[in-house]
């Protein structure tokens, strides 16, 4: 589990899987074989899976259209509202901003498509997309973008302002992210692949752990234990950037004096005037 108690709430991640299965076009253009892959099948496996490992991480979660039919995208966006609220009233706070930073985010996962043919268009790679410049989601943004570069290689569209139904109708700071083409060969082949939802997912965390300031817990099994001393170091409070921290155990930066001195001030609550 994450540790929280610094921010003074237990953030709430709303998610939203983006289309129904049957929701017209949202596939790709047929395979050699005849099949189709559902943009729903991607996003749905992604979200599922992502509500899972917030909970493991100990993040408050939910789903917004967990129907195996299509939900309307005001449904969708009354439902994240209607929790919001709930949440504000629960903590007594009207702004929805505690400590500097967002009780809610509002995450819309999604495959992209320029065309419905396999040679229609030369676009591909992945974007995350927000209502506006200059607030929270532009941060939360920029944070999971990060993480998302980081695996496997794709083209990075980066961050886009668009004023779609979700970003738009949603009280909290949304994003909404295109991991991929459908209509691109090789993005349409990672749609399937539970190594690349698990990649997006952990991703996603990571990111989202880099705005909260509390870090990311890889899955059991999984973590090295450079990654742990990291997290338990987080988790204390003795220092904050996961990626610095990791590259001078791993040998692939200096030790700074500087920051070990810095780090050791954090222990004592002392700081630099
Ligand atoms: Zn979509």
């Amino acid at each position: 589990m994450l540790n929280f108690a610094k921010l003074g709430f237990t953030p709430l991640l709303i998610l939203d899987d983006g289309h129904g299965p049957e929701t017209p076009g949202k596939r790709t253009p047929p395979f050699p074989d005849g099949a189709v892959i559902r943009e729903n099948t991607f996003n749905k496996a992604v979200i599922d899976l992502l509500e899972v490992e917030a909970k493991r991480l100990g993040y408050k979660t939910l789903q917004v259209a967990p129907e195996d039919k299509d939900v309307a995208l005001a449904t969708r966006s009354n439902r994240a509202n209607k929790a919001y609220a709930d949440l504000k009233a629960q903590l007594g706070n009207t702004r929805g901003m505690m400590n500097g930073k967002a009780i809610a985010i509002y995450i819309s996962q999604h495959y992209n498509a320029m065309k419905d043919t396999w040679d229609g268009s030369t676009a591909n790679g992945m974007s995350i997309h927000i209502l506006g410049y200059g607030g929270e989601a532009a941060k939360i943004a920029t944070s999971v973008l990060k993480y998302l570069a980081q695996g496997t290689p794709q083209t990075n569209r980066g961050i886009k302002v668009d004023n779609f139904h979700v970003l738009r109708e949603t009280d909290m700071p949304a994003i909404l992210i295109e991991a991929g083409f459908m209509d691109d060969p090789e993005d349409a082949a990672l749609m399937s692949s539970p190594a690349y939802h698990k990649e997006v997912v952990s991703e996603i965390l990571q990111g989202i752990g880099e705005y909260y300031g509390v870090g990311y817990i890889p899955e059991a099994g999984k973590h090295t234990p450079q990654e742990e001393a990291v997290q338990a170091a987080i988790n204390a409070g003795i220092i904050k950037d996961r990626d610095h921290w990791l590259a001078v155990l791993n040998g692939k930066r200096p030790i700074d004096l500087r920051y070990l001195m810095i780090a050791f001030m954090n222990t004592k609550g002392l700081k630099i005037k």
